[in-house]
């Protein structure tokens, strides 16, 4: 689609249109020169900026192709120090009588680089682990670097878990059972009395409290998880009857992911409170109160309660969880209890994004010059074009149906073979031109009729990237999630074309065609011959990693880790390169060896009847081995 809807273009217009000081939380900037920066704080105030095409052709130089999932390690640092910092000035401010203990739930990126990190930097806040699995827990026992940060294990617990967080709870850690649901106790009244380990056991309560956004289902009576007040009266008895009531320090809530709205989550908060005192006043000794996750990332920018939005900030949140507890719990004397959080999608989401090179475009302009076709011609074809002489501003409407009533007849008669391919491809060139002319014009019409008010996603450009959309942002797909896109480099150029996104995979739903704002396509750059246009889809680093899947067998892609130093220089710290063939194919059962193997046959067999020479067999079985040690995308 020609038209372009700006009238100017500056380095300004290009941050509005793609939103990104809305979305970046001031990590990421554009340059004069049209690049996107990492925009990345060092040294606790002082920023540094990193073209991210510099570092694209540091990948480039070091054969990573595209795509590949770019990590950067300050800004989870920077995740971390955040959160804590903000408990600590609203505790500070409030003049809070305990202290804030955070964990990462593993779930949320389980990738050995990224909780690596969160343990190592996070100890110097106590940043502690949250396992929801037995593997989880392996993970959280063996990464975290002192005794002094907390292990909380969701999820249901089999004897070996629970052993397991005994051991924990025997090396020093404070480690805590979430009791999700009664069964669960017997087990570990009886582990923990035959290890003679105390445990430490929280109860994960299902608030009344509702949100609002895609996790809705999470909260509420009908919420698969938690125990509801019969539960809870159930577990307390449990544990009086074995005299283990005081091992009871904490309780949990969980009001789903991606809270929008602050309102909320002080309700949630104030709902579990009544539930703390209740647990003090049956006798638990507690201590320790866990708001869970649920703390939204702004994907679209517009701070409001949209699905894909926030209301409030990360100090709001925290001054709002620090106030709700006090309002609730001291009138009644009671003392504060540790305040605990999960932080997954917030503490993560920014120090991913995830980059590709585009392969091609497809567009719905006129393929040819349209002339007025000869007078022997089909008189359809006639009429059709005759359209284009008549179409204004005034009779847009008519002209777009005359358009295609006659596109459809000359459709009609290629079907009926009445007409042949040519005159069918005029007919569409013809009628494309029209649609670009009504579309051109439309802003210019008063009382534009509703179907004409779409055409600009019709006529929408698909830019082919070299990506899946089923590996690299499952969200996209499963749940309509939006993420911030957009290119990362030429936005000093205006961009004159309007696009929807398709991947590599041969699958309808492969596509991006929602975009931040509710917009249905992205104004994009004309491919240039011989450059790469490169995107970026950001804040990708929670729940995209591994949720996904290996959709027509598009395996891994390459990961880069970087850390940006203080004089703005920057070190790849890590790379993995993302699976080859061979890695794709195991996955699903073949075994790479025996493929080759008879692969080789079937050459052979071609050698003996005569079909191929010795050395094109050579050459042919190299080829074969080359791609299964390959990359399973698109490869230059
Ligand atoms: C998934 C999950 C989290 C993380 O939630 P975010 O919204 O990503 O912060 C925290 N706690 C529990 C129990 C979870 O299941």
């Amino acid at each position: 689609m020609k038209s372009s809807p700006f009238e100017h273009w500056d380095i300004e217009t290009a941050k509005e249109t793609y939103g990104i000081d809305h979305w970046g939380n001031g990590y990421f900037d554009v340059s004069d020169d049209g690049e996107v920066m990492i925009t990345c704080p060092v040294n606790g105030s002082d920023t540094v900026k990193v073209p991210l095409m510099d570092v694209i052709s540091g990948m480039k130089d070091r054969e990573l192709d595209m795509p590949v999932l770019l990590r950067i390690e300050n800004l989870l640092d920077q995740s971390i120090s955040n959160i804590n910092e903000a408990f600590r000035s609203a505790i500070k401010a409030a003049e809070y009588q305990n202290i804030y203990r955070g964990v990462f739930p593993i779930k949320v990126n389980q990738q050995c680089h990224v909780v690596e990190e969160i343990a190592q930097f996070g100890n110097r806040y106590n940043h502690g682990l949250e396992a929801g699995s037995k593997p989880e827990l392996i993970i959280a026992m063996a990464s975290l670097p002192s005794d002094e940060s907390y292990i909380v294990c969701n999820g249901y617990k089999d004897e070996e878990f629970i052993d397991l967080g005994l051991r924990a709870i025997q090396l020093g850690w404070k480690c805590f059972f979430v009791v999700e649901t009664p069964s669960e106790v017997p087990l570990i009244i009886r582990r923990s009395k035959e290890l003679g380990v105390k445990p430490m056991i929280g109860t994960r309560i299902k608030l009344s409290t509702t949100v609002e956004g895609h996790w809705e289902n999470d909260s509420g009576d009908r919420s698969i998880f938690g125990l509801n007040s019969l539960q809870l009266v159930e577990v307390i008895d449990q544990l009086k009857a074995a005299d283990m009531i005081d091992c009871l320090e904490m309780l949990h809530f969980h009001l789903g992911s991606q809270i929008p709205s602050i309102h909320n989550i002080r309700q949630g908060v104030q709902e579990a409170c009544r539930y703390y005192i209740s647990m003090i006043n049956e006798g638990a000794p507690m201590g320790y109160l866990d708001t869970g996750g649920g703390l939204a990332v702004d994907y679209d920018g517009a701070q409001h309660r949209g699905t894909h939005s926030k209301n409030y900030t990360m100090d709001e949140y925290c001054v709002d969880i620090v106030e709700a507890v006090m309002q609730t719990l001291d009138p009644l004397n009671i003392p504060h209890p540790v305040l605990m959080s999960e932080s997954g999608r917030a503490t993560v989401a920014y120090s991913s994004l995830f980059l590709f090179n585009t392969l091609d475009v497809a567009h719905f302009d006129p393929v040819f010059k349209v002339e007025k076709p000869s007078d022997d011609s089909d008189e359809t074809l006639k009429n059709l074009f005759e359209v284009t002489e008549r179409l204004n501003p005034k009779n847009v409407q008519e002209c777009y149906n005359d358009a295609i009533f006659y596109r459809d007849e000359i459709r009609h008669l290629f079907n009926r073979g009445q007409v042949n391919l040519r005159v069918r491809a005029q007919a569409e060139n013809v009628f494309l031109s029209i649609v670009q002319g009504v579309q051109s014009i439309a802003p210019s019409v008063e009382h534009l009729p509703e179907e004409l008010t779409n055409l600009r996603e019709d006529l929408a450009d698909i830019y082919y990237g070299n990506f899946s959309v089923f590996q690299s942002l499952p969200d996209a797909w499963a749940i309509g999630q939006v993420f911030p896109i957009m290119p990362v480099h030429r936005l000093n150029e205006m961009p004159t074309r309007e696009a929807m996104i398709a991947d590599l995979t041969c699958d309808c739903d492969g596509k991006i065609d929602n975009f931040i704002g509710g917009r249905k396509t992205l104004p994009l750059h004309p491919l240039k011959k011989d450059e790469e246009y490169y995107m970026g889809v950001f804040l990708v680093g929670a729940y995209q990693e591994t949720l996904s899947d290996l959709h027509n067998l598009f395996g891994d892609t390459n990961v880069v880790s970087i850390r940006i130093n203080a004089d703005g220089s920057y070190d790849f710290m890590r790379e993995l390169h993302g699976d080859s063939i061979a890695d794709v194919l195991s996955y699903v059962e073949y075994d790479p060896k025996s493929l080759r193997d008879k692969f080789r046959n079937t050459v052979e067999k071609a050698v003996r009847r005569g079909k191929i020479s010795v050395s094109t067999r050579q050459q042919i079985l190299a080829a074969f081995s080359a791609s299964l040690s390959g990359y399973t995308y698109y490869e230059n």
